[in-house]
């Protein structure tokens, strides 16, 4: 029989349980912070931000998670979601090596962003919340969890980054079709969009402040609390069921890894593809290389600090212990929005510095042309964030054609750019460059970073 391109799970056989690697790591990551006392904080802290149960995933270092069953219900409306095996790219490269793509754009919002959606809008209604709060950069979290609600019964209002909510008017549109309320950030709204737009009323506004100002009306009302679609550890949870599905099918079909390239803006499809390959790792059932890939204009890993950091922009949130390129640094407009993010998990930060993964920068010219050749092969549009791992993923197949090694690449596919032309035509224009690094920009904000003991 032929080898199979797309490689299929049947419903039975999607996971049930959300991996958390947390309780497998050889040293726990650093506590979060009080931002005041700069002590650990408690579950009583973010009481006013989550669920209950959502804090406790936040804190477990229990292996597995138990799916309820309400959320895999809703998780069958997509997944599992496919693997592919990229053979036409592989063709058009001319390379011996096997690259193999986890397409999560098959979801209602088009990319992986409803796997954490969906269980943060159901344990906010079991305890009883009545609206969620939250930031949008590209669109795809805010539409996410516009979908996630819209299931729940829930209110949802979402304050999109302003150059997205001007560049992309139909991630808005999505968002309004499920039912949530969409403000373009900075806004009038809050104190914290006012301050900015005092200083700035040209804004184009930045993942970071639109943070501040979704955490900001969740924490003035006891009907409401906040959601956040990356870094958080239970977030990275929520996403593994991409990496269990990923290990199933490469079993399916008798392949293993042997680089594992994803895209990194809060490191959550990168977290949720890799960890349970890292765990068959660090069990010494496998041996990839893990690689996270992010934008040369906002390289939080390749060139941030390890320290604690506030998680946007005003400093409202709790310290996390993250690489950073300091909470006030404003990145440019870059076409990835989604990659446009100061921080990085805490988690996932910690794993970098143990050792167990890697991390490369890509300049945006050379993502958009794998993107390109990613639509003309295979015919999948990325949206602007997979092409960082595509152009990895490139780059490993190219050296592959001229070692002759047969290297197999997996890679998240992590969404669909339907929404995300107009990126497309800027680089068909020519209009789109790489980007210097703010070398001083990213010197001014660090300097603005509080100095924490430790
Ligand atoms: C949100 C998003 C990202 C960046 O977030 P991560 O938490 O790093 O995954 C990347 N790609 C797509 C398609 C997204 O929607």
């Amino acid at each position: 029989m032929a080898e199979p391109t797309r490689i299929l799970l049947d419903e039975s056989e999607m996971p049930t349980r959300w991996y958390n690697i947390v309780g497998d790591l050889p040293e726990p990551p650093p506590p979060v912070l009080h931002p005041g006392t700069h002590e650990p904080v408690g579950p009583d802290d973010l009481a006013p931000l989550f669920p209950m149960a959502l804090i406790a995933q936040e804190v477990s270092t229990e292996r597995y998670i138990d799916i309820p069953g309400e959320i895999l219900d809703i998780y069958r409306l997509w997944r599992p979601s496919p693997l592919y095996r990229a053979r036409r790219l592989e063709r058009a490269l001319g390379t011996p090596a096997r690259i193999y793509y986890k397409y999560e754009g098959v979801s209602p919002a088009g990319s992986h962003k409803p796997n954490t959606a969906v269980p943060q809008a159901y344990y906010n209604a079991a305890e009883g919340v009545r609206r969620l709060t939250t930031e949008t950069g590209a669109g795809q979290w805010g539409s996410a969890l516009a979908f996630a609600c819209s299931q729940f019964g829930l209110d949802c209002e979402v304050w999109q980054v302003a150059a997205s909510y001007l560049h992309k008017p139909y991630r808005k549109s999505l968002m309004e079709v499920w039912g949530a309320t969409v403000h373009s950030s900075p806004s009038e709204l809050t104190g914290a969009g006012r301050a900015i737009l005092a200083e700035h009323p040209d804004s184009p506004g930045s993942l970071g402040i639109a943070i501040s100002e979704a955490v900001e009306v969740a924490a003035s009302d006891p009907g409401t609390r906040y959601a956040l679609g990356s870094v958080l550890n239970h977030v990275l949870l929520h996403q593994t069921v991409i990496g269990e599905e990923a290990l199933a099918q490469l079993a399916k079909v008798g392949d293993t890894p042997d680089v594992i390239v994803g895209c990194t803006g809060g490191g959550s499809n990168f977290a949720g593809l890799s960890f349970p390959f890292l765990r068959e790792k660090l069990a010494g059932r496998l041996a990839p290389t893990i690689r996270c890939v992010e934008p040369a204009a906002c390289p939080s890993l390749t060139m941030g600090e390890y320290r604690y950091d506030f998680g946007d922009t005003a400093g409202m949130t709790p310290l996390i212990k993250m690489h950073t390129l300091g909470h006030d640094f404003v990145p440019e407009p870059i076409h990835a929005g989604g990659l446009r993010y100061h921080g990085m998990s805490p988690l996932l930060s910690h794993i970098l510095e143990l050792g167990l993964v890697e991390a490369e920068a890509i300049a945006q010219v050379e993502c958009f042309e794998a993107g390109v050749l990613f639509a003309r092969t295979e015919g999948i549009v990325p949206a602007p964030e997979p092409p960082h791992p595509i152009a990895a993923a490139i780059r490993e197949a190219k050296r592959c054609t001229e070692t002759g090694e047969q290297k197999v690449i997996l890679t998240a596919m992590c969404g669909h750019g339907h929404f995300d032309m107009g990126a497309y035509d800027a680089f068909f224009r020519g209009e789109l460059v790489d980007l210097d690094y703010p070398k001083q920009e990213v010197r001014d904000a660090m300097a603005r970073v509080p100095v924490v003991a430790g």
